[in-house]
């Protein structure tokens, strides 16, 4: 499916800046941080800089706009895998302030802002009570802990589309205070890889299957990562991405009265 973006569950990834700070346990082995040392730039943490982009980079949501609109079909982006959108300091407000420009220009894309801060949503977005009807609002959730704390603070924000991505999941989850009756309205999940990788086990996936099963929200299972189904450790590919013997991949359902 993606085009430029090797994750599944979107066409695109746009990241309006790179680098961040650490904020839960599902920072540990954070993949952004590593990549941004491959690459020879050292951006994470309250000190760092982080780096910026210039026009072209700016200029690829709008390509993707003309695209979505000639086709008729809309597109999602993911935004960001290289920062965490709503890290509050200074020196991102004007970018910030870009991106919410570039949203609103850019109708027929579905901007899935993935957050491990959602309390600051409010606070950093223009929106108020009327958010865009093309932003799905989502927030990490590794651990029952995390989801006490930040699956509410997305709740308190209109976004047409509310979800949490459970990876690396890393325990097993009660969600269903939050499923159904327009709150949650998707759950992703999957496990971690690399070499330190943390184990997910079958019981905590299925688990969370069966809430949503129970509670009509769209369950999509990303992968299993360096730990299989059977809690063996190999390579990801291997293991792959059925539980208990089929591919999980819903979306939310949705409908289209306006942009
Ligand atoms: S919030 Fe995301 S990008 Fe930031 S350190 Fe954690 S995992 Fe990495």
């Amino acid at each position: 499916m993606g085009k430029d973006s090797k994750i599944e569950w979107t066409h695109h990834t746009f990241n309006p800046w790179w680098g961040c700070t650490r904020a839960s346990a599902g920072c540990a082995n954070c993949y952004a941080e590593v990549w941004a040392k491959r690459v020879g730039v050292d951006l994470w943490g309250k000190e760092a800089p982080r780096r910026f982009f210039g026009d072209s980079h700016w200029h690829n949501p709008l390509r993707w706009q003309t695209d979505a609109l000639r086709t008729q079909q809309r597109q999602r982006v993911f935004c960001a895998s290289m920062a965490d959108v709503f890290e509050s300091r200074s020196d991102l407000d004007p970018w910030r302030a870009r991106l919410w420009d570039l949203i609103q220009k850019t109708p027929n894309l579905d901007w899935l802002l993935v957050s491990k801060r959602p309390e600051e949503a409010a606070k950093l977005t223009p929106w108020g009570s009327k958010w865009p009807q093309n932003v799905w609002m989502g927030t990490t959730v590794e651990t029952q802990e995390w989801a006490e704390k930040r699956i509410e603070a997305i709740l308190d924000v209109p976004a047409k589309i509310r979800f949490v991505s459970c990876e690396p999941l890393l325990g097993p989850l009660d969600l269903t205070p939050w499923l159904g009756d327009g709150q949650i309205d998707w759950v992703i999940a999957g496990g971690e890889s690399g070499a330190r990788a943390r184990p997910m086990q079958a019981a905590w996936v299925s688990g969370l299957y069966k809430q949503c099963l129970e509670r009509t929200t769209s369950f999509f299972f990303k992968q299993w990562g360096v730990f299989g189904e059977d809690g063996i450790r190999r390579n990801k590919k291997s293991n792959g991405k059925t539980l208990m013997g089929q591919e999980l991949q819903a979306f939310p359902a949705l409908s289209w009265a306006s942009t």
